[in-house]
């Protein structure tokens, strides 16, 4: 027989193994997440190859997670039948550190940004893999067998690997066994009802089903053996005359508590959007949100619906309560929040296309029948439904964050307000869908106020929509430019972010009232066209005197204007010129 071979953990691995123990002892039982979705994964993987290859089941097609205990050795073990290793995986997947996200944890626990992190945030934005075995166990044995090798036994006491041939030739038909040695303290774990608890905790949602191996006490019917005694014996004794016909009714076989044991099934793998939404219960959906992102927040919001017509798929999508402080800096990068699957079956995360980047927040799951399954996925991306599964998915978020209630829709613009203003330059198919969900400061509400309702509050006589950016709301009060116009009665927007100024560029109108600008020329308050044009001829040479003369090189033109109330000029910037806003906000960038 082979001899094992040996080898060494790369050092990567070495110090994300000394980390994982450190760092999560608090946090053991997360161990078995980690293996379950790894099976989940590997069953996948074996799904998706076998549409193209059918014959990649033919050794079992059975797809599921197996987790069984054994006392007396107290070991541990999860099965599945998903896609193996072959020898070469082995090496490679449980030798080293292969995956990027891994390697992100490990660096941004060394620069500290780790220390101010709760750790539980960590692990859950990360999740730290196979290795977390090691966090329960002393040893740990993964057999496995691929299709296109033969089965092996990998086994490790976290210090160095081994890999061997397993002499008992293919045991499993196909898929992988991780058998953990328990270490003392972790000895718990090979209790049903602790196994039930983790799975119906951190694995209720797995797609396959995944059986335990347990007891349960059943009350069987068995015969009477005949030396046992029974029970009313001595009565019938007594009463003579009815020996006879208690006799023929003294019962064959008694009732007894009996142990059996069986598979049990320890989750509903029905895909959650794959239910009817009327069956599912609010919590159930934050759950599976929770499972689906690792968030431990429940999310603001989300909709789960059923999209036919041109395609029909299914989705479910929510908005986290939060997203990363760092979401602008990556902006358009974040590409695995959506899951593509079709027919129930897992294609990919990786897809950045199905929605567009100030949508990038939204996490969840579109399911589609009409898609091709057995082609590539570089085909696959370039389907042509895909566009009109994105068209969708933006309608219906866009559906979702307008029927938010205002207090959730509160908290959903003090986080996303910046993607809402992208989408309006970046999207100029959904501008007036967005447009609505825009709130702005003004000099008439406390509280960031909607176009619409600016628009319920405007006057009959106002004509616009006045607005004007600066950097505070303090600051604007304040401005030469807004006077008349308050004075007058009308309201004005205070945009105070910096992106603000660019998305009402965007938007030429709302509701039929066009956007102005008050830093800008066009600002006319005077109803009396007469008196206006009468006082420009009657101040001609003198706004002649200023634009010709006094400040020729600093002004375009002079002009005598019915918007100031208190001061006596003001510096407007041309209709399609910068305002002085746009070239604070420039200055500041260029330093
Ligand atoms: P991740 O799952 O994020 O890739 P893990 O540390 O959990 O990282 O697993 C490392 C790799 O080991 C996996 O990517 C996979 O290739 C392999 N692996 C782990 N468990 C299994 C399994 N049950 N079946 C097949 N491959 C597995
Ligand atoms: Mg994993």
């Amino acid at each position: 027989k082979d001899q094992a071979e040996k080898f060494t953990f790369q050092a990567e691995v070495n110090r994300m193994m000394k980390l994982i123990i450190n760092s999560l002892y608090r946090n053991k039982e997360i161990y078995l997440r980690e293996l379950i979705s790894n099976a989940s994964d590997a069953l996948d993987k074996i799904r998706l190859l076998a549409l193209s290859n059918s014959s990649l089941l033919d050794a079992t097609n059975e797809l599921s997670i197996r987790i069984k205990v054994n006392k007396e050795s107290g070991m541990l073990h999860i099965t599945d039948t998903g896609i193996g290793m072959t020898r070469e995986d082995l090496v490679k997947n449980l030798g080293t550190i292969a995956k990027s996200g891994t390697a992100e944890f490990l660096s941004n626990l060394n620069s500290g940004e780790g220390q101010d992190k709760n750790m539980n945030d960590m692990i859950g934005q990360f999740g730290v893999g196979f290795y977390s075995a090691f966090l329960v166990a002393d040893k740990v044995l993964v057999t496995t067998k691929h299709n296109d090798d033969k089965q092996y036994i990998w086994e490790s006491d976290a210090n160095s690997f081994s890999i061997v041939e397993d002499p008992r030739g293919p045991t499993l038909k196909r898929g992988t066994q991780i058998s953990l040695q328990l270490k003392e303290e972790a000895i718990d774990n090979l209790e049903i009802n602790t196994l039930k608890n983790l799975v119906k905790k951190y694995s209720q949602f797995i797609n396959f089903p995944i059986y335990l191996w347990s007891s349960k006490t059943e009350s069987v019917e068995e015969p009477i053996e005949e030396d046992e005694p029974v029970e009313n014996e001595k009565k019938l004794e007594e009463d003579d005359a009815a020996v006879e016909d208690a006799k023929e009714e003294t019962p064959k076989t008694k009732k007894v508590d009996k142990t059996v044991w069986d598979w049990e099934i320890l989750n509903n793998h029905k895909p959650i959007w794959t239910r009817k939404p009327d069956d599912v219960e609010t919590n159930e959906y934050n759950e599976f949100y929770k499972a689906l992102t690792k968030d431990t927040k429940d999310p603001l919001s989300y909709t789960h619906f059923n999209a036919e017509g041109e395609v029909s798929f299914k989705s479910l999508l929510y908005v986290p309560s939060a997203q990363p402080s760092d979401t602008f800096n990556k902006y358009g990068t974040v590409t695995d929040n959506i899951k593509l699957y079709v027919r129930r079956v897992f294609i990919t995360d990786e897809f950045n296309d199905l929605l567009p980047k100030y949508l990038s927040f939204l996490q969840g799951i579109v399911d589609s029948d009409d898609l091709p399954l057995n082609v590539s996925r570089e085909v696959l991306q370039q389907h042509k439904l895909l566009k009109i599964i994105k068209k969708k998915l933006i309608r219906k978020a866009l559906d979702m964050l307008k029927k938010l209630d205002a207090e959730s829709y509160k908290k959903f613009w003090a986080e996303y307000s910046t993607n809402i203003k992208l989408g309006i330059i970046e999207d100029p198919s959904n501008r007036a869908r967005l447009a609505k969900l825009l709130r702005f400061q003004s000099s008439v509400e406390e509280t960031p106020t909607s176009l619409a309702d600016y628009v319920k509050r405007m006057s009959e006589k106002q004509e616009h929509i006045y607005y004007i950016a600066g950097s505070s709301k303090a600051e604007l009060e304040r401005s030469p430019f807004v006077e008349g116009i308050i004075r007058k009665g009308y309201e004005v927007l205070y945009l105070i972010e910096a992106v603000d100024e660019y998305t009402l560029s965007a938007i030429p109108e709302f509701e039929g009232k066009k956007f102005q600008n008050v830093a800008k020329e066009g600002v006319s308050l005077s109803e009396n066209k007469e008196k206006a044009e009468e006082l420009k001829v009657q101040f001609e040479p003198l706004t002649k005197w200023f634009g010709e003369n006094a400040l020729k090189d600093q002004i375009s033109k002079a002009v005598v204007s019915d918007r100031l109330a208190e001061s006596p000029c003001a510096l407007v910037a041309g209709m399609f010129g910068w305002t002085g806003n746009m070239e604070r906000l420039a200055l500041s960038n260029a330093h």
